[in-house]
């Protein structure tokens, strides 16, 4: 059952209206939509084939809300747009007409509803020359304002603003100017930027060295920086306001599935999806929540049921490259190449608070490593399956996969989405992030507020008698029950919110998935107001030690307007 803010969420943006803004679609109609335009891919394989068992498998998975694809896909499958990723990288060359080409195709992709990511790294840096017109370089900073004002500008007709990640490598000569260039939250503000690390660089920190910078252009050594020096000024713009997050560059490259095709040089914009560049992704989630069953004694995963949805969904993203209207030829060149899909999760913490499991426990790390390890193999072996039918990915034979036995119809198949938007409508926690709150105020859509408290909360407050109007008042004013003596100590340690969660518990948790994850993990570390830098230095350290492949962190109340809100539910 859609819950009451999913519905809301679904009429403002997915649902068709006709020409005066009135609904012409229900959910059912919606779900009916993309059911059976992705389930007509299978005819190109199979021309014969009656496709309506398999309508009826996509149909049932989204509407017993136990799968969701990527909002484009439910946006705009069936309907005369067409486009159907979340995740595109571009590239931006360094020329007067690289650049401009890259805003272009960036604003298409926004008008459909996709998000972009950048690497500014191979323009040269500000003051550098430029031969043809005898003048100096501006530098990837000021064209990103470009990008930026561009953006703003497109915003998605209503429907979605538009996303941008920006990414400089950490060797860059303008790298001090990138890493402060959102120090004033109002600037630049459709995009979250990452610094590109490398080993060496991290190298140079552990040892407290020097690191050279290169000009991209000539590739000669521009100038020398103390690692530590730039490490700690990272550090505390993070902790000044969450950007820049780090990813790391060299751990993306060494899982680069066909480095044949190129260098991945940065990820879409929550940085989840490393990609090449011009290449597409497609992701979708599973529900957690609704894999766990009751065994007569206690509540545990339902692998099975797991299992079958790992299948199902895993056919359904193939099929969405097939039917997916690209907003570039080049693009639909490149994404057919490898197949990329991103098959994840929602409602983990949902589940660990089902199977009464705190989220910042050893049981709950093993949870993690159970529930990932089990989709990634299982995701691995339906896209061998599909590709007995359909063939390997085409890149196959110049992939890092070439001399194995298995073929695979999807250079990747698993990646940890935000789900920001599809948790909504499935009405349970985000990706792998805990509960922001038992209770909070949601600013979605341009500021439309949306009062919540959790309802599984609710049910165990209501089973367990401690339900009262007062105490809920109470909890949505601290926004925390760990501290509230009124309620039973297990049920304060089970319902954790992020910022009863030591940061380490974060970052083990992001970790772990990364372990079973082929493309990146999309997690924000949350911090309190009173954590110091030197927290946040030691969570990304760790975070580099631990093997993700990135880390964005948050502290509370360090912004002005932050989407979610710990606050009262008058
Ligand atoms: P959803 O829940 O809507 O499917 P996610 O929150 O999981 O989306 O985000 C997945 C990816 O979708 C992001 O990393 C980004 O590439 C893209 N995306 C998210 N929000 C936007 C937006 N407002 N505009 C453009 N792209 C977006």
């Amino acid at each position: 059952m859609i819950s009451e803010n999913g519905l809301k969420v679904l009429e403002r943006r997915y649902l068709a209206k006709n020409e005066e803004g009135k609904l012409i679609e229900t959910p059912e109609g919606l779900f009916k939509r993309v059911s059976s335009f992705i389930a007509s891919a299978d005819k190109i394989y199979e021309p014969d084939k009656d496709i309506s068992e398999l309508e009826k498998k996509f149909y049932d998975i989204m509407y017993n809300l136990d799968f969701l694809p990527n909002s484009p896909t439910l946006m705009n499958a069936g309907r005369e747009l067409g486009q159907l990723s979340a995740c595109f990288v571009l590239p931006v060359e360094d020329s007067m007409e690289g650049i401009f080409d890259a805003i272009k195709h960036a604003a298409i992709i926004h008008k459909s509803g996709g998000g972009t990511g950048f690497s500014f790294s191979r323009l040269r840096s500000k003051g550098s020359s430029v031969n043809s017109t005898g003048g100096v370089a501006s530098g990837p900073i000021s064209f990103m304002k470009v990008f930026n004002s561009a953006t703003e500008a497109v915003k998605q007709g209503g429907v979605r603003r538009g996303a941008n990640m920006g990414i400089l490598r950490v060797d860059h000569p303008d790298i001090l100017e990138f890493i402060q260039c959102k120090k004033n939250d109002k600037e630049i503000t459709n995009f979250n930027i990452s610094v590109g690390i490398t080993e060496k660089f991290m190298e140079a920190v552990e040892k407290d060295e020097e690191y050279e910078l290169i000009e991209p252009h000539t590739k000669k050594v521009k100038g020398k920086l103390k690692a530590r020096e730039v490490f700690d000024l990272i550090v505390d713009m993070a902790w000044n306001n969450g950007e820049p997050g780090i990813i790391f560059l060299d751990r993306m490259n060494r899982d680069n599935v066909v480095p044949e095709l190129g260098e991945i040089e940065s990820t879409n914009p929550c940085g989840e999806q490393p990609l090449l560049p011009f290449e597409s992704c497609n992701l979708g989630s599973i529900n957690l929540v609704n894999c766990i069953k009751d065994n007569g004694i206690k509540k545990e995963i339902d692998f099975d049921k797991l299992g079958d949805l790992v299948d199902t969904a895993v056919h359904f993203l193939d099929n969405v490259i097939d039917v997916n209207k690209y907003p570039l030829e080049k693009i639909d060149e490149m994404t057919k190449k490898t197949r990329k899909i991103g098959l994840g999760v929602m409602g983990f913490a949902d589940m660990l608070i089902n199977l009464g499991i705190p989220y910042d426990s050893e049981d709950a790390i093993e949870t993690a490593e159970s529930v990932m390890s089990f989709i990634n193999e299982r995701s691995k072996q339906a896209s061998a399956k599909l590709a007995e039918l359909r063939g390997a990915f085409p890149a196959f034979e110049k992939s890092i996969y070439a001399n194995k036995s298995m073929k695979l119809r999807n250079a990747t198949t698993t990646t940890i989405a935000p789900t920001g938007t599809i948790s909504i409508i499935a009405g349970v926690s985000s990706g792998i992030e805990p509960l922001f709150a038992v209770s909070f105020i949601r600013n979605v859509m341009d500021n439309d507020e949306l009062p919540e408290v959790n309802p599984l909360f609710e049910k165990v407050a209501k089973e367990r008698g401690f339900y009262s109007v007062e105490l809920m008042r109470k909890i949505a004013k601290m926004g925390s029950v760990r501290h509230i003596e009124e309620i039973p100590e297990d049920v304060r340690r089970v319902f954790a919110t992020a910022h009863d969660i030591d940061p380490i518990w974060h970052i083990r948790m992001q970790a772990m998935f990364q372990k079973y994850t082929d493309n990146a993990v999309s997690k924000t570390v949350n911090f309190r107001k009173e954590a110091t830098r030197e927290d946040v230095r030691e969570v990304y350290m760790l975070a580099y030690k631990l093997g993700c492949k990135g880390v964005t962190i948050y502290r509370d109340g360090s912004r002005e307007s932050q989407v979610l809100n710990i606050g009262a539910v008058n």
